[in-house]
């Protein structure tokens, strides 16, 4: 079985059982080596300068977009636009698309298992344009019934905003259904991808989705560097959602004509080193392959489901079939609470995160307030899945 932690420098020199990888993956030297490539080499503010070296800087920056929209296999690198993160991502499509397009009587439908990230800013466009929010419920084991898609989907749905897969189940969602069927009346998808895009091939082509985000730190880039993908034919359409510098053509004292796609929606000095490590973060990915990722994700998560079945007291949320938890197992333990879980398996130097995951109108539909969750990255191992499942099996004992 291939070491990958070698690659990862926190990983390499620490004992740390890190099953937080939904929270943020580790970065492997390789991408840390690219952003201080980018900076040590070819550092100056990109878009801006004309000479050799401002060019240069622009240049790398491109070319991470075009690595970028060959990952997602978008038509063209027009329509990847660099943002911070999968947040900013929605907000730059509730912000631009929703307010300017929705009106008293459309519906937002959203799924009951959306992060707040993929869900305040439809309340905050509901509020704002007198459209109604509609949630799409989900089975308790994540999976969502015919009937219920059925009934969520009207020719009042101007907008559906769907996670690919869910943070705290891991399930994914039938995004291909719902995206045929939402066009089928009309509206508009947007795809939250910040846990998919770590864990399976995105092909935003063949989805045929309207506009899908993800995060470059969940997969391995630099923190503050993230994705949104938007077809060309609404982008153009959509006006900017920040304005100033760099999104410009030209401005006069009254006025401003905006630059083209996709720097009308890139406004101020942009994360040029972030880009260029996100670029080396796919590489990376790619040349392991999704073959081997999912192998390996596969077994270590089979291997947590079937220790955690056999600990008295533990409780997985979801389906329990590795097939269906995309490497993220949740789970409450009988008595404890989820921030002592924590605790205790820190002291053996297991990271796994506790709290309500910002799925907060989802634990509350599952009767909860909080749960605990492990998640694994293919570079994890079974030694650290074991030891999280020795410690687990410890919990209730030192609660006791
Ligand atoms: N959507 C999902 C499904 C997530 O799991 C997360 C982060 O955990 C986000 C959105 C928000 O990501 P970020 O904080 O990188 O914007």
């Amino acid at each position: 079985m291939t070491d990958y932690k070698k690659d990862f420098p926190l990983l390499a020199e620490s004992d740390i059982a890190y099953l937080d990888n939904a929270a943020t993956e580790q970065r492997p030297a390789c991408v840390l080596d690219a952003e201080r490539e980018f900076y040590e080499r070819w550092n100056a503010n990109p878009l801006r300068g004309l000479y050799e070296l401002g060019v240069e800087a622009t240049e790398q920056y491109e070319h991470a977009r075009e690595r970028v929209a060959r990952f997602v296999h978008a038509k063209s690198e027009r329509e990847i636009i660099f943002t911070r993160n999968t947040t900013e991502g929605i907000n730059l499509v509730a912000y631009s698309y929703a307010l300017s397009r929705l009106k008293p009587g459309d519906e937002i439908l959203v799924t009951i298992m959306e992060h707040h990230s993929n869900l305040l800013p439809w309340q905050m466009a509901a509020r704002q344009t007198g459209a109604t929010l509609k949630y799409l419920e989900c089975e308790p084991d994540g999976s969502f019934t015919e009937e219920k898609i059925r009934d969520a989907v009207t020719p009042h749905t101007k907008l559906a905003a769907l996670t690919l897969v869910s943070n705290v189940l891991g399930r994914a969602t039938p995004a291909e259904k719902l995206i045929g069927m939402v066009h089928e009346n009309g509206g508009v998808v947007l795809a939250d991808a910040a846990q998919a895009a770590p864990h399976m091939p995105i092909d935003v082509t063949a989805l045929d989705v309207d506009f899908l985000a993800f995060s470059g730190h969940k997969l391995m880039a630099p923190m503050g560097i993230g994705v949104l993908y938007g077809k060309q034919e609404l982008l153009e359409e959509m006006p900017p959602f920040l304005t100033g510098g760099e999104m410009i053509d030209r401005v006069t004292r009254e006025g401003a004509v905006f630059a083209e796609l996709p720097h009308k929606f890139e406004a101020g000095t942009v994360n040029a080193g972030g880009a260029a490590a996100l670029a080396a973060a796919i590489d990376y990915l790619e040349s392991i392959g999704w073959k081997e990722i999912t192998e390996r994700e596969e077994m270590l998560t089979a291997q947590l489901l079937a220790g955690m079945k056999k600990i008295p007291g533990v409780h997985i949320l979801g389906s329990g079939d590795e097939k269906e938890h995309c490497g993220i197992v949740s789970f409450t333990v009988d008595d404890v609470h989820p921030h002592d879980i924590a605790s205790i398996l820190d002291e053996a130097h297991v990271a796994v995160r506790a709290g309500h995951h910002c799925a907060q109108p989802l634990l509350e539909w599952l009767g909860i307030s909080s749960c605990a969750r492990a998640s694994v990255a293919f570079y994890n191992t079974p030694e650290d899945v074991g030891r999280f499942l020795d410690q687990l099996a410890q919990v209730r004992r030192m609660m006791g």
